[in-house]
Order: C-alpha cells, then structure tokens, then sequence
C-alpha cells in the first residue's frame, strides 16, 4: 500500500500534464460514488451570513495569520452518512467534546493556498487542485475520510466570493486559506475515527517580508529531524509540525532564524523550516544547475516547489523566456550534501541558496551554521539570486494574474 500510495503521489506531482490531475484524482478520490455513503456535495451548502461584520484591519497592522474574516466553511462527516450538509456560517469558536480524537492522537490534515484580487477586483486562486490533491493524500494517511476535491474548491470558492472584500488588491497581497480536518471521535482509543470536520478559514495577509527579500540564517540541525524514511515528511499533517518548534526555538537563541532539516550520515539537505529547498551550483562550463531534493517521501511535494521546477524547466527547454536569466540553465531533482554544498561554496561554485513556499514565496539564505561553523552562501545586494529573482517574477505575475496561466483559477469578475 505505501509503495502504491508513494508511486501515486510521485505520478500526481510529477504529472507535468494538467490533465492528468483529474483522471487520477477521479480513479483514486471519487469510489465514494459507489458506496451508499454521501460525497461532499455543493449544491447542499447552506449559508448563515453574520449580523456582526467586522471592521476590515488597516493593512500596516496585518501580520501572517493573525487576522480571521467573517465566515468560516464547515462540513461535518460521520462513518454512517459520509460528508453531511455543508455550511458557511459565523467565524466563530468550534464545540468539541474533550475526548475528540484530534486533541488526544493530532488526527489533522491541513493545507494552505491563496486568493489574490487585482486592481479591477478580479478574484483568483492559484493551483488549487494541487492542495485538494494533497489534502486527500494526507487524509489517506492519517485514516481520515477522504472526499470529492473538485466539490470541496467550489464550496472555497463560494466562501472566497463571500469574503472578496476582505483581500487586500495591493501589491504583495492577498489572502491565505487554510482547510483543515480533524477526527472528532469521541473515544479515547486509536482507530480510523467514526466521525470528522473539515473546514475553511481565512485570513488576510501582507507580504511576507514587507521592508524587501531579507535574507535569513539557517541552523544546519543534526541534533533533530523533520522527517525520515517511511515516516510522513510528505504530508501536511498537523503532528509534523509541533516538535519542529523547540528546534526552531534552539535555533533561534544562536541566531538563526530556521532549522535547515539534515537527513541522514551523509546530511543531505532536506527543506528550510517549512519550506521546500533549492541551491543553485556553478558548473565548470558557467551552466547553472538548480537543484531540489527529490520527493522521496521526506520531502513535502510543494505547489511552490512544483511550480518552480516547472518555469525553469520551460525557460530551459526555451518554451518560456524568463528576462535576465541569460546563463545555460539545467535542472535536477537530487540529492545534495552538506559536504557538496562547503565544497562548493569554497571553490566558490554555490551561486545562491532559498526557501520556497507558498507563505513566503522565495526566502533567500545567506548563512548556514554547521558543525560549530557559519558558511557563508552568496546574496546579491536586492536580497534574491540571478536564479531565483526571474523565476519569482514571473511565478508572482502569473499568481496575481499580470501574466496569464493556466494555472490561475478565476473566483470572481465584476
Ligand atoms: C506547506 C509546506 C511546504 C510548501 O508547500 P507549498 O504548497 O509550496 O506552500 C514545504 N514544506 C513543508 C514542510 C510544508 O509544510
């Protein structure tokens, strides 16, 4: 099953086709049509707007996910019924009985993705059938239900319409959706749970480094891991994340801002806090190669990571031009060690080093302590390498809308 599963998730974030995202979420995601239990279904949402709008936040005081809007999306499931009626009501506490699974074993599953309005007040969201894919991948990990993805985006997409006021249309802003599902069984014992919620909330944000790409400090951690091999490194599930923070706090009182996550005696880089990896080397000929870690079960599949790959295997195969990025550009998804990264940076090959992610976007590294040892990795002047910059400008342009792309999902359009 888990190699199934791995050679599933692998297809789905390899498929270079869009067409293939479909196909295989149908084969794998819709068999609850045949069972007598109900799917996720948009045409039974119920909507209960609040009679207490909120005042919006002024925009200088936004910061990241600390600001909720007037309404959440909630859909309860039960192993009797399957997904049950969905609503769009109040923002507001949830009521759980204290024996819910969620609060005792982290039966959670969540996602992040974001709105963005321009200026004419058009409304989109960018690839979210990747996170109605991944979510589902997650739920099957953790034995939580899993559901019809394309039903799910049009119930966000509604509770998007409904908030459409609440998305900043300024540069750099937008709003940060966040679907999450827990076991709410209420038993003290561990079993797939008989009963479950899935919801939206939503939150609007700021740029994630408002005064410019700051660049940040990694701690190279050999002393903890994120991930390992068969454990659940490639999945958003809630418990991959709260042992990371005493890490993150170790780090952070030598002056680090993340963990740069090592795996294994070799140190092979992994990801940046909660962020994919990319490194940039120098071959002998002047070709720039750009590396990431290959999704080999520790590594979270990224739609920021995707994406990435994607432009720059494009700008490579010269089907996409991306300005000012005039060196030859290979690509590869491999392994790299610590031992290949201070080598390079001593015959001064290591071009740039950053952090990919939806939150952030592009997170330039300049400093790496490892073993009782800083290395210092390049960053030009603006922040962003001769790599990373072009790849951000056009991954933003087409986020926003600026360039268009298939991978932008229109919500709304006066
Ligand atoms: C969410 C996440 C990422 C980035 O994924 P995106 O889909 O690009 O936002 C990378 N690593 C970890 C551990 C994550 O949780």
């Amino acid at each position: 099953m888990a190699s199934t599963l791995y050679r599933l998730h692998t297809h789905l974030w390899r498929a270079r086709n869009q067409s293939l995202f479909p196909a295989v979420i149908g084969a794998r995601w819709m068999s609850n049509s045949q069972s007598p239990l109900s799917d996720i279904q948009h045409g039974r949402l119920e909507i209960n707007k609040t009679s207490t709008p909120k005042k919006l936040p002024a925009l200088e005081t936004l910061k990241f996910g600390h600001n909720f809007t007037d309404h959440m999306l909630v859909i309860p499931w039960n192993s009797s019924q399957g997904w049950g009626t969905p609503e769009i009501k109040p923002y507001g506490p949830l009521s759980l009985d204290p024996s819910s699974t969620v609060f005792h074993y982290a039966q959670c599953i969540f996602e992040g993705l974001k709105a963005y309005r321009n200026k004419k007040g058009k409304v989109t969201l960018f690839r979210p059938d990747l996170n109605m894919a991944r979510m589902n991948l997650s739920a099957h990990r953790l034995a939580l239900p899993t559901f019809n993805g394309a039903a799910f985006l049009d119930l966000i997409k509604e509770l998007v319409r409904l908030e459409r006021h609440w998305i900043p249309q300024e540069n750099g802003h937008s709003l940060y959706i966040r679907p999450v599902m827990i076991g709410t069984q209420n038993t003290i014992g561990i079993s797939p749970p008989d009963s479950a919620l899935l919801f939206v909330i939503c939150s609007p944000v700021g740029p994630y480094y408002p005064d410019g790409f700051k660049p940040v400090a990694l701690h190279g951690t050999t002393e903890y891991v994120r991930a390992y091999p068969g454990g659940t490194g490639a999945y958003k599930i809630g418990a991959n994340y709260a042992p990371g923070v005493f890490p993150q706090k170790q780090a952070a009182k030598s002056g680090y801002v993340q963990n740069l996550w090592l795996s294994g005696p070799e140190h092979n880089l992994t990801e940046v806090g909660t962020m994919n990896l990319f490194v940039v080397f120098r071959q002998e000929d002047g070709t720039l190669e750009l590396v990431t870690p290959p999704l080999d079960g520790m590594i979270l599949p990224g739609v920021t990571r995707d994406s990435i790959l994607s432009l720059a295997r494009s700008h490579a195969a010269g089907t996409l031009r991306l300005p000012n990025l005039t060196s030859k550009l290979v690509i590869s998804e491999r392994g790299v060690t610590m031992k290949e990264v201070c080598d390079a940076v001593q015959s001064g090959r290591l071009v740039e080093m950053f952090g990919a992610g939806t939150a952030a976007i592009v997170s330039p590294i300049n400093r790496i302590g490892y073993q009782g040892k800083d290395i210092e990795i390049p960053v030009e002047d603006n922040g962003m390498g001769p790599v990373s910059r072009p790849i951000w400008a056009d991954l933003v342009a087409r986020q926003t809308g600026e360039v268009e792309s298939d991978w932008s999902v229109v919500v709304y359009e006066e």
